[in-house]
């Protein structure tokens, strides 16, 4: 088995995160041609299971670039009027600014850091008329918080001219996620987070809806737009040279997933979870988010014991070659983040706790 350096230091941050060994052998297959039948042999292999993990019966689109393609290019290509970004954190927040840089007209629904997004605010938002766009981030990384993603699609499907774009990057293949069902528009994810992939490729689901609607709208450039991916999907292949390694990759870890089930590895990461809840709790510290909207695939921790977080992942990385992630955008430093997604295992999470413990500063 290849292993990625000898002086590793494994990442616990809330992506990228671990690559196994068997995942970089898999991405060693040798290269093929991109319009050719091996190809559409692989992209075939690898759709239903992703359809399962999306919960869709439409089509999942590759995407060669990180999710921050897919999330501009949903804005690019589905609103017409006004989009509403709903902001809890530095992903959710720089959509919007996403938002006003594509030239769209923008509106944001802000909360707090560390706030949920709650139905009734989007619903008294969407009652005004003025949007036919939403974004949501599922798992608002920077700050730990869930969002209740099936109550708010409740109430976006309410108005049928607006479009629901999620963002599940960092909650992807942890939690179910279900896009018909919902009626999600787009739903999107990046390979780096929980699907334990190097990063470089993003997937994404598009409906019908938000299909008929790219066609109305002429500015949707060339390398995100949804239309080249749909005519390129209907024989297998994306618009242009995919990143063919990453998607060898992509077959070996859904291979992975659905031997282990679908149900087990949401298990598993709930159980993972709760490793790290007690830890906080054991070692007195509390969570920035609350109750009932904490994610399940990372940690984000309130430093209320105002540890030196920098020296003391200096002090991880050095003994045990391992880090954790000192907090994100402006609550760096007052919190800090602890990733438990992917190919982790009790095992390995015991002994990351034990290491950070360790090293924890008095
Ligand atoms: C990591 C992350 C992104 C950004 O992904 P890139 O791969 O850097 O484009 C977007 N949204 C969320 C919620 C994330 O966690």
């Amino acid at each position: 088995m290849p292993t990625p350096d000898d002086d590793h230091v494994r990442l616990y941050i809330p992506g990228p995160i671990e690559v196994s060994p068997d995942t970089y052998q898999a991405m060693s297959h040798g290269m093929i041609g991109h319009r050719g039948g091996e190809f559409v042999s692989l992209y075939e292999e690898v759709h239903p299971k992703l359809q399962q993990l999306f919960g869709t019966a439409g089509p999942v689109f590759l995407s060669t670039s990180s999710a921050w393609g897919v999330m501009e290019g949903a804005v690019r290509n589905l609103v017409a009027k006004k989009v509403l970004n709903c902001c809890c954190g530095a992903f959710s927040d720089k959509w919007y600014d996403v938002s006003l840089r594509c030239g769209k007209a923008a509106d944001q629904l802000q909360v707090e850091w560390g706030e949920p997004i709650l139905p009734e605010a989007v619903d008294a938002r969407l009652a005004t008329g003025e949007y036919d766009t939403v974004t949501l981030v599922h798992n608002e990384t920077s700050t730990g918080v869930m969002n209740p993603l099936a109550d708010i699609a409740a109430v976006v499907r309410k108005y049928p001219d607006v479009l629901l774009v999620v963002d599940t990057v960092s909650s992807f293949s942890t939690v179910p996620i279900a896009v018909d069902e919902l009626g999600i528009d787009v739903l999107l994810t990046g390979s780096q987070k929980a699907l334990a992939l190097p990063p470089g490729l993003a997937l994404f689901s598009v409906s019908e809806r938000a299909l008929a609607r790219a066609e109305a709208i002429a500015d949707r450039g060339y390398y995100f737009d949804f239309l080249e991916f749909k005519k390129n999907w209907e024989k297998m292949m994306t618009p242009s040279t995919p990143c063919i390694s990453l998607i060898y990759g992509l077959r070996h870890q859904l291979d992975k997933i659905f031997a282990e089930g679908i149900e087990a590895r949401y298990a598993r990461h709930e159980a993972l979870n709760r490793m790290v809840h007690d830890w906080v709790a054991t070692h007195g510290f509390e969570h920035f988010a609350p109750e009932g909207y904490r994610s399940k695939s990372l940690t984000c921790v309130a430093n209320n014991r105002e540890v030196d977080v920098s020296a003391w992942i200096k002090a991880m990385r050095e003994k045990h070659r391992l880090v954790i992630n000192g907090g994100y955008g402006k609550v760096k430093g007052v919190t800090f983040r602890i990733s438990n997604m992917g190919d982790e295992t009790e095992e390995r999470i015991a002994a990351m706790l034990e290491a950070i413990t360790d090293t924890l500063p008095a």
